[in-house]
């Protein structure tokens, strides 16, 4: 462990301490296809050496928990998946799901009853999430857009929340807190009192201003953010993080570096 890091302030009570990483752009590289990214070995290695002295190391991500357990390969590691709906924990095969009763399968019972063979005509791909369900178009056209827009209607009326990216749309059953809520849950009853978060994008900004919360509560006495920059990231995630990175590389330096 090394106390010149900018991240020693987790050495002081590792026994309170809990460092949380999202994983894609910031772990790893955003590439084209998700199924491509690669978490480098060596920050595997960090986190497994950190998990054993620091009170908790976790991943905060919107991948299915297992698939970012997979990814990353840090096996000693909590990963927080799905948008804080899935708490995977060292030496579980299965997430727990933080969801209850119907809320689990609301969506998917939503596509089951309205998937239609227009859908696969229009170009429109359905990937379950378990909890999530979420629509895809790239490549179709305006047609399939509206024809999106009359869906996430239906959906809405159905107690779905919906959520738009980039050519995608989100179907979320309503109780849902995101990062946020996952951010919380960790530390809920834990003692843990010094948090260092790394993330870079709008969900990431989510689970920040619950922390910031939650210091000014009293409930975390030390908390530092780390922002990892890109293009597309949210630039009030820029503007408020303690620390700016250029690239996951770099927050892989800095982690390494603490476990060194
Ligand atoms: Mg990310």
């Amino acid at each position: 462990m090394n106390p010149d890091s900018p991240l020693s302030l987790l050495l002081k009570e590792p026994g309170r301490s809990a460092l949380m990483s999202d994983v894609d752009g910031t772990l790893c590289r955003i590439v084209d296809r998700p199924e491509k990214a690669r978490v480098p070995v060596k920050a595997r290695d960090s986190l497994e050496t950190l998990s054993r002295e620091l009170a908790l190391v976790a991943c905060v991500t919107g991948r299915p928990a297992r698939v970012a357990r997979d990814m990353v390969g840090a096996k000693s590691v909590t990963y927080f998946g799905n948008h804080g709906l899935e708490l995977l924990e060292p030496g579980k095969e299965e997430p727990e799901m933080v969801l209850e009763g119907e809320q689990v399968t609301r969506a998917a019972r939503f596509i089951t009853d309205n998937d239609s063979p227009h859908w696969v005509a229009a170009k429109i791909r359905v990937e379950d999430k378990g909890p999530i369900q979420a629509l895809h178009w790239r490549g179709a056209g305006e047609r399939t857009e509206q024809m999106v827009r009359e869906i996430a209607e239906d959906a809405r009326a159905a107690d779905l929340v919906t959520h738009w990216g980039r050519k995608v749309l989100e179907l979320r059953p309503p109780d849902m807190e995101g990062k946020a809520g996952a951010v919380e849950s960790l530390l809920a009853d834990t003692g843990l009192t010094t948090v260092v978060f790394a993330g870079d994008d709008q969900t990431d900004l989510d689970a920040v201003k619950r922390l910031r919360k939650m210091k000014s509560d009293g409930q975390v006495e030390q908390l530092l953010i780390v922002a990892v920059d890109s293009d597309e990231g949210p630039p009030e995630l820029m503007e408020t993080a303690d620390m700016v990175v250029a690239g996951s590389d770099e927050w892989i330096d800095m982690i390494t570096g603490l476990a060194a």
